[in-house]
């Protein structure tokens, strides 16, 4: 019931083509941790391509954070992507809005984020399928997320049948 849609390394390991495949035209993206670090503006090349990959393929891109509007705001601007900000995952409402600003049905979406109890927990009550991506590094000095990393590590590794997480 819990366990997400797809797992996978990082967001550059998503393939448009499959996604379509899969009925999915649309994606609802976390920021930290899975564009970029925590409180960072920057995205690596990667990336940048990554998202102007899924762009020319035609699936649609809108960030879905629990960040503030002021931080939230220019990373998505520079991407040139609508955003909701302070979006309270895993309260599915922020899903709601993004789902319904986008003009989509839920079932042609995926949230796709790092947590297991903000990102897929919220994608799961809002009834949106979840890709779960590894964070992109460790948090440091985040007390709160470091004890929800070690909730998330057992039952990770479950599921994808390694230690490698
Ligand atoms: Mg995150």
């Amino acid at each position: 019931m819990f366990r997400p849609f797809l797992i996978k390394n990082a967001i550059t390991d998503l393939d448009a083509q499959w996604l379509k495949e899969q009925g999915i035209t649309a994606l609802l993206l976390d920021v930290d941790n899975t564009l970029t670090s925590h409180d960072s503006q920057e995205v690596s090349p990667a990336i940048i391509g990554w998202l102007s990959e899924m762009q020319k393929a035609g699936v649609k891109l809108t960030v879905v954070s629990n960040g503030k509007y002021k931080r939230v705001k220019p990373f998505a601007e520079k991407l040139g992507l609508s955003f909701i900000s302070l979006a309270a995952k895993p309260l599915p409402f922020g899903f709601f809005r993004a789902v319904k600003a986008l003009g989509f049905s839920k079932k042609q979406c995926a949230v796709v984020g790092d947590q297991l109890f903000t990102d897929l927990l919220g994608g799961k009550l809002a009834g949106i399928r979840v890709i779960l991506l590894h964070p992109i590094e460790p948090e440091i000095g985040k007390p709160f997320i470091q004890f929800k990393r070690r909730l998330e590590k057992p039952i990770v590794r479950r599921w994808t049948g390694t230690e490698d997480w």
